[in-house]
């Protein structure tokens, strides 16, 4: 494992080309998509896949999400049934995964021994461009130490991963800032929503014509290995420092927390408590926006030196981000 800090590379096509012959050698790159940061192996080698488990001291148990071209790459990796190519066609390249029977070729270290695999095409032109360039199917799960916050840009990758890769590719902020939705479709007459995302249930129920059941919020017990979806665990996505959930932040209640607690509102508030350190996700209250800056924020204030953090739910209106975002801010607080 290298000692030496990890290069953020800038994506110039001598460096996508280099990055891309380091992928097919086995080595590891971290990639920029559209939801977080990844960090990439060739999805059909299982000694690259395994370095992906080491670097982030991920459990074996954990299966890793692979990242393809489109509909053709996924159907030499997985089944592909009628329901998974309306939703490949309408919402590939996007923030959509789709879990599937697996074929042979893809190593049982990927699925964590599983008989399915997770795919998705993701839409960052970068991670495409790499994709193609490569000409392998990418292992990508977040790029981070296993549990900790995801990554939206280089810099975070650098700050988790940075003694343990060689390799990041700056894309800049990811724009849509939180991970992909994720649908089983094993049986495709009983799709289930295994996490929320930017593409909800709503949306993937009008696109399938039936029913999609979404995740129920917390679980009594954290997952075991050989559940369906470890990235459904319990505790993930944890800051260090403890993080408490609120509906709504008021002023009352702001006015009597300890100093060395901090905010961290859904929207900029109007008036400042001068008491306490504040942070907020967007400006006006904009979901996108949210998801957008839900990482950045959360990493901020966790270096803050805060004795806890104290945030805000996102209002649960129309739509799959404000679910997203609670998932995440859930799964943020509790400490197995
Ligand atoms: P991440 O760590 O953000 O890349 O998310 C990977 C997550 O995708 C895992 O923790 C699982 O929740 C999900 N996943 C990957 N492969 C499978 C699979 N074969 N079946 C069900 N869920 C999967
Ligand atoms: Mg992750």
């Amino acid at each position: 494992m290298p000692k030496t800090q990890a290069s953020i590379h800038s994506p110039t096509p001598a460096n996508l080309r280099r990055l891309a012959a380091a992928l097919r050698r086995g080595e590891l790159v971290a990639i920029p998509t559209e939801t977080v940061y990844g960090l990439a192996a060739n999805a059909l080698d299982a000694k690259a896949c395994r370095k992906i488990f080491r670097a982030k001291r991920r459990p074996g148990s954990d299966p890793l999400i692979v990242h393809v071209t489109g509909l053709a790459q996924a159907a030499g990796l997985a089944h592909v049934n009628p329901a998974a190519i309306r939703l490949a066609r309408h919402f590939w390249p996007g923030p959509l995964t789709l879990v599937l029977p697996k074929k042979p070729v893809v190593p049982d270290l990927v699925t964590a021994g599983r008989s399915s695999v997770a795919l998705r095409a993701p839409a960052h032109p970068l991670t495409r461009r790499l994709l193609r360039l490569a000409g392998v199917p990418l292992a990508a799960p977040s790029a981070n130490p296993f549990a900790y916050i995801s990554p939206t840009t280089a810099e975070h990758v650098r700050q988790g991963l940075g003694t343990r890769i060689r390799h990041i590719l700056d894309g800049g902020p990811c724009p849509v800032g939180v991970e992909s939705t994720i649908i089983d479709l094993r049986n495709p007459t009983r799709p289930r929503m295994l996490r929320p995302g930017a593409v909800s249930a709503a949306e993937l129920a009008r696109v399938l014509g039936c029913r999609v059941p979404v995740p129920r919020g917390r679980r009594k017990r954290p997952a075991k290995a050989g559940q369906i979806a470890p990235g459904l665990m319990k505790q993930h996505y944890s800051p260090k420092t403890p993080l408490r959930l609120i509906p709504t932040l008021s002023r009352a209640m702001a006015a009597k927390l300890p100093c060395d607690a901090a905010l961290i509102y859904f929207r900029r508030p109007i008036a400042r408590t001068a008491r306490v350190s504040e942070y907020w996700l967007s400006e006006r209250g904009a979901l996108r926006e949210a998801a957008r800056n839900l990482y950045a924020v959360l990493r901020r204030a966790d270096r803050g030196g805060h004795g806890c953090l104290l945030v805000e739910l996102a209002p649960v209106r129309a739509g799959g981000l404000a679910t997203a975002i609670n998932d995440r801010l859930r799964r943020a607080v509790s400490r197995l």
